[in-house]
């Protein structure tokens, strides 16, 4: 029988809906739906798709359990592999991984491996999580500092392999930045919960507002337990600095996406945190955090959300379903602009961003194409919030306040494959170690690190 060449289609809320409530975009697949979508599987003998995923997910077997309809055999398989199913399932950038490398490519769409990977999550969330062997205690505490994807995915193997696990989390919740940056209408923080109480239930104990490097420092956790996994992120933002960027009205995305998610500032005044976010409002970058803000302005009330950026869109760093649901909701994108200065009215309030246009020239260090100004072709925006999503940097506060912690160009903690640092006991993985990256990538590491743990626990007293 010829395979379907197109990916089975995910029912979604209307852009016309959506962008006037906070409930998640699509919808998922139903069970039918998702065994026509498995049936599609080739089942390649040389599994390219595995190889194209950081965490190894044996994703033909799963998918095989899948296309048969036993789907709890297909959870078994999945979990050996990752704890953040449901939380893959809806954000990994799958284009550039496992659908990337799909077989399938070479006559039309790749399997729809992430929808898989959802529905499989989703299902077993509501027939309820099982909770697979522990094994014995090893007598070996380790301390995890930070409860992003990279320090819930090391505390997690650590548990199962026997470990005493302490998790020690800046913030009142967990996630990182699925709980604090990326949107409810993308990421629903209750999904966000059900995978950490997983993590909770394995046996991982979870102690929230403990800022490490202020409220304890590394080296004081380093007298109670045997090894430190460091998994802080890249919480810290740039900026474009440029004339007028401390005017009221400009944020970093980091500070607009934390009120809006963490602070609930759209159910203002049940929640005491609002926003002030005008008729127009203005985004700086055009990743994955950009289209997330200018995304949430709209819902927020904004009459016109503009992406500027400063490349092509060829160059936009943003997964492809962002930037299509973007363009979908009406952001408007304006490319190879760049912005010069933000102008203010006389009590400091935003009124304006000045851009230039711009031209694409050799490529640069990145290999991407180096943005060039064009002399006279400034113009002004009318906008009243502008969001700087540019990037972000290690947070700096626990890689300076560990003795001796050898730190690279970007303040980023330096490692080995494993996460070894260079001092015997300390391991980091995920944003920190990396700069800003992905959620795959941050478990990736954090699952590294746990079996360089457990190596270093057994050739230690
Ligand atoms: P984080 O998620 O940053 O977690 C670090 C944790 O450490 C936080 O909970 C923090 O509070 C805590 N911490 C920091 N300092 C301390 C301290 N001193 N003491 C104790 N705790 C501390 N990736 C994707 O794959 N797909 C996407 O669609 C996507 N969208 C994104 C959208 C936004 C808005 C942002 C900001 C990022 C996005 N990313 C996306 C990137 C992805 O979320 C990160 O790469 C990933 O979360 C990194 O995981 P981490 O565990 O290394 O760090």
């Amino acid at each position: 029988m010829a395979v379907k060449k197109e990916k089975h289609k995910m029912p979604e809320q209307s852009p016309k809906e959506r962008i006037k409530n906070f409930n998640e975009v699509p919808y998922g697949y139903d069970e039918k739906t998702a065994i026509e979508e498995a049936k599609r599987c080739l089942q390649c003998k040389n599994r390219p798709c595995v190889s194209g995923c950081p965490v190894e997910i044996d994703i033909p077997d799963f998918i095989k359990h899948v296309a048969e309809g036993n789907f709890d055999k297909a959870v078994e398989v999945l979990k050996t592999k990752t704890s953040l199913p449901a939380v893959c399932g809806r954000v990994c950038p799958y284009e550039g991984q496992c659908e990337g490398e799909c077989t399938l490519n070479k006559i039309g769409e790749p399997v729809a491996i992430g929808r898989l990977e959802r529905f499989l999550a989703d299902y077993e969330r509501r027939k309820g999580v099982k909770i697979p062997k522990i094994a014995k205690p090893t007598g070996k505490k380790v301390a995890v500092v930070g409860a992003g994807p990279a320090g819930l995915t090391c505390a997690g193997d650590l548990v199962k392999m026997g470990h005493k696990v302490s998790v020690f989390e800046a913030l009142h919740d967990p996630g990182g930045v699925l709980m604090y940056g990326i949107p409810e209408f993308r990421l629903p923080k209750e999904i966000v919960k059900a995978e950490v109480d997983y993590i909770s239930k394995l046996g991982a104990n979870i102690n929230y507002d403990v800022v490490v490097g202020k409220t304890v420092d590394v080296d004081e956790l380093r007298e109670d337990f045997d090894a430190i996994f460091i998994g802080t992120g890249a919480g810290l933002p740039r900026f474009l600095n440029i004339p007028g960027e401390n005017l009221d009205g400009v944020y970093s995305a980091n500070e607009f996406l934390t009120r809006t998610n963490m602070m609930k500032a759209y159910d203002f005044p049940n929640y005491d945190t609002p926003i002030k976010i005008g008729k127009t409002v203005a985004t700086f970058g055009a990743g994955n955090v950009a289209m997330d803000s200018a995304r949430t302005s709209l819902r927020l009330g904004a009459k016109k959300s503009y992406i500027i950026y400063r490349r092509s869109e060829k160059e936009m760093p943003a997964r492809i379903e962002e930037i299509h649901h973007a363009r979908e909701e009406g952001v408007i994108f304006k490319l190879l602009t760049n912005p010069v200065r933000f102008i203010g009215d006389e009590k400091g309030h935003l009124i304006q961003v000045e851009c230039i246009e711009m031209k694409l020239g050799e490529p640069d260090d990145s290999g991407r194409r180096r943005p060039i100004p064009i002399p006279g072709s400034e113009f002004k925006i009318d906008i009243e919030t502008a969001i700087i999503a540019i990037g972000q940097s290690p947070n700096p506060l626990v890689p300076h306040t560990v003795k001796g912690l050898k730190i690279g160009k970007r303040g980023n903690i330096e490692t080995d494959e494993e996460g070894r640092t260079n001092i015997p006991g300390i391991f980091a993985g995920g944003d920190i170690a990396t700069g800003a990256a992905t959620v795959i990538l941050a478990m990736g590491a954090g699952k590294k690190a746990a079996r360089a743990i457990d190596k270093y626990l057994k050739n230690t007293k």
